[in-house]
């Protein structure tokens, strides 16, 4: 699933390519259901003729934004990917929508799984306002260790659970959420009450490191996720917890193990990351 750096590496390699290009036609939703607010009859009408002014993220979702201030929300969720391919290219299979940009380019969204939603907004307040009540701070430009300690004071939930909680702190899904906790030595069920200062500076040091070399890597490619020009990231091949079950841990060679925490799988090294108390 696309988490923060996916959707920040899209969001990079798109902005310089797309700005300033018009829309010229919107089309090929086949798929009602992935635009909860809008239509497609709306999204022509909003965006035909309109310049990209702006390419943005937020948490895990995408910002394009246009000139006359109409903005789009892209959520890809587990197997959504965006791409931008020449206008000549062959329509690939779960393709649910193409912008047609000036310059005979398409941008094309392509979900396999059908959960990935595209939103449309008339102004930036009222995409503020969606965002607001959904997302916490951003845990790549916002967080730092003074942020993460003001939020997790008198919190009582599990560390992991609530790193994935977007109204918590935004961006973090999975896959970061076990990197970050391995690298932060912290195991995945300690609650946040628990935890002493210094390891909620450690934690909020290891969410930044663990996204900043995601985005690096340009994403992290387990199943479906690609980047905007159709190449997969590299980040799995230097993931140290997630998806290792059964395999050394890389600093101390314990076996990772797995476990199911409220149905998701959480991987950890269980000699380095202890549930104490
Ligand atoms: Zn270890």
């Amino acid at each position: 699933m696309p988490e923060l750096p996916e959707v920040e590496t899209t969001a990079r390699s798109l902005r310089p390519r797309i700005v300033g290009r018009r829309v010229t036609a919107v089309g090929g939703v086949d798929w009602p259901r992935m635009l909860p607010n809008t239509t497609e009859a709306d999204l022509q009408d909003a965006l035909r003729g309109d310049r990209v002014s702006a390419v943005d993220r937020r948490g895990k979702y995408l910002l394009v934004g246009f000139d006359d201030d109409t903005w789009v929300i892209v959520h890809r969720k587990m197997s959504g990917n965006l791409l931008l391919v020449p206008h000549a290219c062959p329509v690939e299979l779960h393709t649910h929508l193409i912008v047609r940009l000036e310059g005979d380019q398409d941008l094309r969204f392509v979900d396999a799984r059908k959960f990935g939603r595209v939103y449309l907004f008339r102004s930036r307040d009222q995409m503020e306002d969606f965002l607001a009540e959904r997302l916490g701070p951003d845990s790549l430009t916002d967080l730092d260790e003074a942020l993460l300690a003001a939020r997790l004071k008198k919190r009582k939930g599990r560390i992991k659970s609530l790193l994935l909680d977007q109204a918590f702190l935004a961006g973090v899904g999975n896959l970061y959420a076990d990197e970050a906790l391995w690298e932060a030595r912290l195991h995945p069920l300690r609650t946040a009450d628990s935890l002493s200062t210094r390891e909620v500076y450690r934690l909020a040091r290891a969410i930044k490191l663990v996204l900043t070399m995601g985005i690096e890597r340009r994403g992290t490619s387990f199943s479906s996720y690609r980047d905007s020009d159709g190449t997969p990231g590299e980040n799995q091949e230097f993931l140290n917890a997630y998806g290792r079950e059964g395999q050394p841990c890389p600093r101390c060679g314990t076996a990772i193990v797995r476990m199911v925490i409220g149905q998701r799988s959480a991987f950890f090294c269980p000699k380095e990351q202890k549930l104490r108390g």
